[in-house]
């Protein structure tokens, strides 16, 4: 299984070679600046005091306060940590926005806990850390098996450790609680305007679409691809997928998905493994689930003219040099997952200045940021002759210079 903070490196140290940058950025930002481990004490149902790991991962600060989610799953571990902290410093960098990366996980399979488990869980993540997080510090959000109600649940905790009024240090909260509108399809909704940029570029238009995961980012891709008359013709969840050529109809699946906690059963499809998902005859593939999904071992069946990366880390540099030396384009996830944190950051914006903005205003504002970065991106590969993620790090790292130089 490829290490993905040995994945996160190689891909730095390739934008290092498209561009040489100075080797004190790259030393820099081949090492988180903290790593917080801590051991969270939650008192079970029956009683029983069990203890769970976790971590906090605060790479780069240089151009603001760490942001990333916090990520709750069995396999979490400080490697993969790592690896995504960096990838919200680059990604961040890129959207060009004012926040540095940072990531959290704990060790759990939430499926397995109660929901007051769960929240004493959320609640023990915040008392372990309180002292190290804060609006001007380092602000959270949602990720894997993270919602909106945990993300309140840790804001209520952390104003009751430190009585801070703003609830600025978490984003993704409910919008009744001081979320912003648009968070929730923020994600997707980012992905679809990268698509949109793109699309012409790498020569496609109406498209079939094939989506690995369907949690808060997968599903929301779904749901916009299908809104916008493109035919999603495969979906899956960790334990497997549907397919139809003739497309699905996102919303029948996901509530069919709410409803029997399983794809199977679903009417009119073939059922699929996410292997073979993955190598469907699609215009566009989105990865949306968990890092190394397309590997070494799989790559060359890969039939897809693009990649959407929505999730984190889903192809390994191995697989990237098969894709790339076989035509076909990866919108890598630092620019094509974007649209989360940048909607996370004008949340805190509008928590910061007790402000409300609507969710006309807060979409306009997601394209404006996002789609000036997808094409610049696009002209930088064009200009090093690189595959787009090794623009996108060559962008990120301009930036990252950019604060280093005035900070030292
Ligand atoms: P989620 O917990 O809401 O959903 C995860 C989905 O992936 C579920 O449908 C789950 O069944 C599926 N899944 C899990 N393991 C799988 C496997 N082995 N094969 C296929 N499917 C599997 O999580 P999410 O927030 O939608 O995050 C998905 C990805 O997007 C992650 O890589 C995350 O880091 C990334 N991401 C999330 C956000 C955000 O705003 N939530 C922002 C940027 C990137």
């Amino acid at each position: 299984m490829t290490n993905p903070f040995e994945s996160a490196l190689r891909q730095l140290n390739n934008a290092q070679k498209a561009k040489s940058f100075p080797s004190d950025l790259i030393e820099r930002l081949s090492k988180a600046e903290r790593e917080i481990t801590v051991s969270i004490p939650v008192t079970m149902d029956d009683g029983r005091l069990c203890f769970f790991e976790g971590y906090r991962v605060q790479h780069c600060g240089l151009r603001g306060p760490y942001k990333g989610g916090i990520r709750f799953h069995p396999e979490a571990d400080i490697d993969e940590v790592r690896a995504l902290a960096l990838w919200m410093t680059m990604k961040t960098a890129v959207a060009d926005i004012p926040m540095g990366g940072g990531k959290g996980g704990v060790v759990v399979d939430p499926n397995v806990l109660s929901k007051t488990e769960l929240e004493r869980l959320s609640r023990g993540f915040v008392r372990s850390l309180y002292r190290d997080l804060g609006p001007d510090v380092d602000v959270p959000a949602p990720d894997v098996n993270t919602t909106p109600e945990i993300m309140a649940w840790m804001v209520d905790e952390y104003q009751k450790l430190t009585g801070d009024a703003t609830g600025a240090t978490f984003t993704g909260k409910p919008v009744d609680q001081g979320g912003s509108e648009g968070r929730g399809a923020a994600t997707g909704l980012g992905g679809f305007y990268v698509f949109e940029a793109l699309k012409e570029k790498v020569g496609l238009e109406k498209v079939t679409v094939a989506i690995q995961g369907m949690g808060n980012v997968g599903g929301h891709a779904a749901k916009i691809f299908h809104q916008h008359g493109h035919k999603v013709v495969a979906m899956s969840d960790s334990k497997g997928g549907i397919y139809n050529e003739n497309g699905l109809d996102p919303v029948a699946v996901e509530n069919y998905k709410n409803e029997h906690r399983t794809l199977s059963g679903f009417p009119d499809v073939k059922a699929i493994t996410n292997n073979e998902l993955l190598e469907l005859a699609v215009d566009v593939l989105v990865p949306a689930a968990l890092e190394n999904q397309l590997t070494k071992d799989n790559a060359q069946k890969v039939s897809a003219k693009m990649i959407l990366e929505l999730a984190n880390g889903p192809t390994t540099p191995e697989a990237d040099e098969i894709l790339h030396s076989r035509g076909i384009s990866v919108a890598p996830d630092i620019l094509a997952n974007a649209g989360g944190v940048i909607v996370s950051t004008f949340e805190w914006e509008q928590n910061k200045t007790k402000a409300h903005w609507t969710e006309e205003e807060v979409l306009a504002k997601l394209k404006d940021t996002l789609v000036p970065q997808a094409e610049l991106v696009w002209q930088q590969s064009k200009e090093l002759n690189v595959p787009m993620r090794v623009a996108a790090y060559v962008v990120a790292l301009e930036r990252l210079l950019n604060a280093q130089g005035k900070g030292e």
